[in-house]
């Protein structure tokens, strides 16, 4: 092969011109290439791009069919507010889902699971609102706490219309049952396990439970006539205690309790122990919780403990 400076004017001219052309013709390739892996990764960003917003699009249309669901859950569902869930407190106990309307009694038992989940989902009314505990061995006053607001305002409406007195616990959520014949439901078996419930008494009168005596006094008439206007009920009314308190514990398939208690206090909701209170459905007269939750259709059986 000639060296370049052997090459004749003319062959040195041919030479560059080609040496050009290949290098135009290089340099336009190796633009082709770049353009095109540029553009590959383009479509491939808007495709990526194209997905993101249809993810977003899925996801508003989600958004938007979970708020209409709700939308029509809540144009659907019943002004009522006995059948709301207010505890994830776990049971086999059918009348557990009935929320504020939960239902407790020999017939219808919690296990230990329920009991102490349960506790944990309460708040203490003498710490939050003062009322005090009148017996140390009880602990603490616990009470679910929409219950706990409403006792707050029942307190201080009786405090009201009677100066000088007030109304203390006797104990209001309970972890054990109690062992005392026919007045005391063991453990499991207790309308104080709901979280729902106190004994009340008026520190005026002493600090005896004793039934006949309390019923004597004003507080017990004041509870009677005024609780259901702040969601309670007198839970089990001497009408509903089953015959004389010598008997044996029984809550019959009608409703009767089987107990006779003028301090415990229940709570269940206004628009319930308003029913029960005016006796919805026992002519005119006060309903027991357990009458009024078969004839309103959520209990089935009280004396087998199932649901409907
Ligand atoms: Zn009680």
């Amino acid at each position: 092969m000639k060296k370049i400076r052997d090459l004749s004017k003319k062959q040195k001219i041919i030479f560059l011109v080609t040496l050009s052309v290949i290098g135009i013709i290089v340099i336009a390739i190796l633009t082709c290439i770049l353009f095109f892996i540029f553009t590959a990764k383009q479509n491939e960003y808007s495709t990526e791009l194209m997905e993101d917003d249809n993810i977003i699009e899925e996801n508003n249309k989600i958004e938007e069919d979970i708020m209409n669901q709700e939308k029509i859950t809540s144009e659907d569902s019943e002004p009522e507010e006995e059948n709301e869930i207010i505890t994830n407190a776990p049971s086999e106990n059918c009348t557990i889902k009935f929320g504020k309307l939960m239902l407790i009694n020999p017939n219808f038992t919690v296990d230990n699971d329920f009991i102490y989940s349960r506790r944990g989902e309460l708040v203490s009314i003498s710490e939050l609102y003062g009322i005090e505990e009148g017996n140390p061995y009880n602990g603490d006053n616990l009470l679910d706490p929409e219950a706990a607001t409403h006792i707050n305002d029942m307190v201080r409406a009786y405090e009201t219309d009677y100066p000088g007195h007030t109304l203390e616990t006797r104990s209001c959520f309970r972890a054990v049952g109690t062992k005392c014949g026919r007045l005391c439901a063991a453990t499991g078996a207790s309308d104080h396990h709901t979280g729902l419930t106190c004994d009340l008494i008026d520190p005026v009168y002493g600090t005896s439970l004793d039934t006949d005596y309390y019923n004597q006094h004003i507080e017990w008439q004041w509870l009677k006539a005024n609780s259901y206007k702040y969601g309670f009920i007198d839970r089990f009314p001497e009408a509903w205690a089953g015959g004389p308190m010598s008997e044996p514990l029984n809550v019959d398939e009608n409703g009767s309790t089987g107990l006779y208690e003028t301090w415990h206090y229940r709570y269940v909701g206004i628009s319930a122990a308003t029913d029960i209170a005016t006796g919805k459905y026992n002519n005119g007269e006060y309903d027991s919780l357990e009458h009024y939750l078969k004839a309103h259709g959520l209990v089935n059986d009280l004396k087998n403990g199932t649901c409907e």
